[in-house]
C-alpha cells in the first residue's frame, strides 16, 4: 500500500532535457524547451504506474529564466509540499541556470521535503539522452524518506543547493560540488550517502519576503574583477539602479585597483558590495585583515562560499523589505 505522502510532483520549466534536434546524432544543434512535461514523463517507462503528477510551469531555455518564473516556482513548488500527499518535487530544468534555481529555491524554502532539479546536456531526440535516466533518479530521490531541502540530481550524483554548479559546457557529467563533493551518489534507485545531508530547514525567507511582484526586487549585478578591469562599468551599473553589486573577485578575495575607488563611491552612495571568488572551488578564506586589495579599512562582507551567480541571488534577497508589498 502507498504511504500517505507518496506523490511526486514534476514540474517542467524547459531546458535541454525537453529540447529536440532534427537527427538523433544532433547532440549540439537542438532546440530547448520543446516538449511537454507529460509528454517527457509518458516517454520513461520505468516511470510508468508511480504515483506522479506532472505539471508545465514554464517552458524556456534557462539561459532566459527570469524572476518572475523564479517567483511562480517558488510559489508553486510551496503549494505542492503543503500537500500532506506529496513527498516532494522534480523541477525539470535547463543546466545553465540550474544552479542558481536550486540555490534561490534553497534560501526561500529551505523545503522539510525533497526539491530536486534534474536537467540533461542532450537533448530528449539524442540516440544516447541522458535526461531519461537523469528523471528517474531524480524521482527517486523525491521519494527518499529523510532528504530534504533542494538538491540536484545529475549523472547519478545528488548535489546540495549550495555547492552545486555546472563546470562542464558539454559532457555528460557536467556538475560539480567543488571541495564539499556531492552528497551522495544514486546507484540502481539506492542511495549511497557521501556525507551528512544538509540540514537547514529552519533558514527559508519565505516566500512572504518575495512579495508578488519580481519586477520590484531589488536590483543586483555582478562585476568581474580581471586584468584589465575598468572602474567605468561600476559607475555604469549604479546610474543603471543598481542596489547592489557582487564582486568575483580574483583568488582569496582580491579586486582589482581600477575598480576599488569606483566601488568605495558606490558604497558611498549606498550600494551595498558583497564579495565572491571567482576561483571555481573553495571560499574565500578571511584572514586576521581584510583580504589584500580591499584597502586597511574596507571590509565587504565575503560570502560563505557562494560562487558570484549565487552571491547575487543572496544580496538581492539580503536587500529586500523584510516582507514585500502584496500586488495592490
Ligand atoms: N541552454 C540550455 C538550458 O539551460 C542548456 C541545458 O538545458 O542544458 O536550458
Amino acid at each position: 500500500m502507498q504511504s500517505t505522502s507518496s506523490t511526486v510532483v514534476i514540474l517542467g520549466t524547459g531546458g535541454t532535457i525537453a529540447g529536440t534536434a532534427a537527427s538523433a546524432a544532433d547532440n549540439t544543434g537542438y532546440t530547448a524547451a520543446q516538449i511537454g512535461i507529460k509528454a517527457l514523463v509518458d516517454a520513461v517507462p520505468a516511470l510508468a504506474g508511480m504515483p506522479l503528477e506532472a505539471e508545465q510551469l514554464a517552458q524556456i531555455d534557462s539561459k532566459d529564466m527570469t524572476h518572475a518564473v523564479w517567483l511562480a516556482l517558488a510559489q508553486r513548488v510551496a503549494y505542492h509540499l503543503a500537500r500532506a500527499s506529496v513527498s516532494g518535487i522534480v523541477i525539470t530544468h535547463g543546466t545553465d541556470t540550474l544552479e542558481e534555481t536550486a540555490w534561490f529555491l534553497q534560501r526561500v524554502l529551505a523545503p522539510a521535503k525533497p526539491v530536486v532539479l534534474t536537467a540533461a546536456m542532450r537533448p530528449a531526440t539524442s540516440a544516447q539522452a541522458d535526461g531519461p535516466q537523469n528523471l528517474i533518479d531524480a524521482v527517486c530521490v523525491a521519494h527518499q524518506p529523510g532528504a530534504r531541502g533542494v538538491v540536484a540530481v545529475l549523472a547519478g550524483a545528488v548535489h546540495s543547493a549550495h555547492d552545486v554548479h555546472k563546470a562542464h559546457p558539454y559532457r555528460l557529467d557536467a556538475f560539480r560540488s567543488g571541495d564539499a563533493g556531492p552528497l551522495a551518489w544514486i546507484e540502481e534507485g539506492a542511495l549511497r550517502a557521501l556525507r551528512p545531508w544538509p540540514d537547514d530547514v529552519a533558514l527559508g525567507l519565505g516566500l512572504a519576503k518575495l512579495g508578488a511582484d519580481a519586477a520590484a526586487w531589488p536590483v543586483v549585478e555582478i562585476v568581474i574583477s580581471h586584468a584589465g578591469a575598468r572602474g567605468a562599468v561600476v559607475d555604469a551599473l549604479c546610474a543603471a539602479g543598481a542596489g547592489g553589486l557582487v564582486v568575483a573577485a580574483t583568488g582569496n578575495g582580491t579586486v582589482h585597483e581600477s575598480l576599488l575607488s569606483a566601488l568605495h563611491r558606490a558604497r558611498d552612495r549606498g550600494v551595498q558590495v558583497m564579495l565572491a571568488t571567482r576561483c571555481v572551488e573553495g571560499p574565500i578564506v578571511a584572514g586576521r585583515r581584510a583580504p589584500a586589495g580591499l584597502g586597511n579599512h574596507e571590509r565587504w562582507p565575503p560570502t560563505t562560499g557562494l560562487s558570484p551567480v549565487k552571491a547575487r541571488i543572496e544580496l538581492m534577497l539580503t536587500l529586500m523589505p523584510t516582507s514585500m508589498p502584496p500586488q495592490p
